[in-house]
């Protein structure tokens, strides 16, 4: 948490309101746990007095491009951007539009998982941390064919989604769920699923994104989006969470298994092995 839906929420969020400002000031609060590869001193030199030219999302990362540099952005467990300051404020934007009207952005990230990279913006694709990252979900090249290719793993099913460098974007919620819609279960090897099984993982992996897209993300813990208002998918889960409760399609309980060290959700009757 935060996965794909609630990233680009917050990127939808952020875009008209900040897009072509100038980055008048950053105040870096936490540096030791958030910088991974500059100094509060390098930010301030590369990226203040620039406008901000894009405001991008690949996987879980927020790329904000000011030119010919580009800050990437984690949020992990619990980093959320917010309009306001926060309890836990790591990281202060100051922006200045033309009438020099300003525009405060605080990163609020109670655990300190958050994470932040300088990078030149021509060379995303070749830096950490975006270089190793899979196939994007909700784009042109999120094909029938590219997902056969990832789906050509001996791995358990569930833990090949949650492979950022196979599949970006996913995490655990959207894993179970998208796997349930697709009536797959979690533990089967890619390698093994039915071609119907494979199609019809393939088609609910975006569906359920767009879902969750439309109900703003999922705030059952810390996320919120930049005004502080929660999203409500949590409110659409089908297994997630839900160990015991009954299938909303066929009844039967809900059962929980543990897959390298995170909970599956799954229905044993929808979801044959
Ligand atoms: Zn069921």
């Amino acid at each position: 948490m935060p996965e794909l839906p609630e990233v680009e929420t917050i990127r939808r969020a952020l875009e008209p309101q900040l897009l072509g400002r100038r980055l008048a000031h950053i105040d870096v609060l936490e540096r030791v746990h958030l910088l991974k590869n500059c100094t509060p001193e390098a930010l301030q030199e590369r990226l203040v007095g620039r406008r901000l030219t894009a405001l991008g999302r690949r996987g879980k990362f927020l790329i904000f491009e000011f030119g010919p540099w580009a800050m990437v952005l984690h949020l992990r467990m619990s980093g959320r951007l917010l309009w306001t300051p926060a309890r836990h404020t790591r990281l202060v934007l100051q922006f200045r539009d033309e009438e020099e009207q300003g525009r405060a952005l605080y990163l609020d990230d109670a655990r300190r998982f958050a994470s932040l990279y300088l990078v030149r913006a021509d060379q995303l694709d070749e830096q950490k941390p975006l270089k190793d990252l899979g196939l994007e979900p909700l784009t042109p090249a999120y094909t029938w064919a590219a997902f056969r290719r990832l789906l050509d793993s001996e791995r358990e099913v569930k833990r090949l989604l949650l492979d950022q460098t196979r599949l970006a974007g996913l995490g655990n919620i959207y894993a179970c769920e998208a796997l349930f819609e697709a009536g797959v279960h979690p533990r089967k090897p890619a390698r093994a699923l039915s071609p119907e099984e494979a199609r019809r993982l393939f088609e609910a992996i975006p569906r359920v994104l767009r879902r969750a897209l439309r109900a703003g993300g999922t705030s059952f813990d810390r996320y919120r989006r930049p005004d502080g208002s929660i999203g409500r998918f949590q409110e659409e889960f089908r297994v997630y969470g839900r160990a015991g409760a009954p299938c909303p399609r066929c009844g039967a309980p809900i059962e929980r298994i543990t897959q390298g060290g995170r909970s599956s959700f799954f229905c044993p009757r929808c979801q044959p092995f």
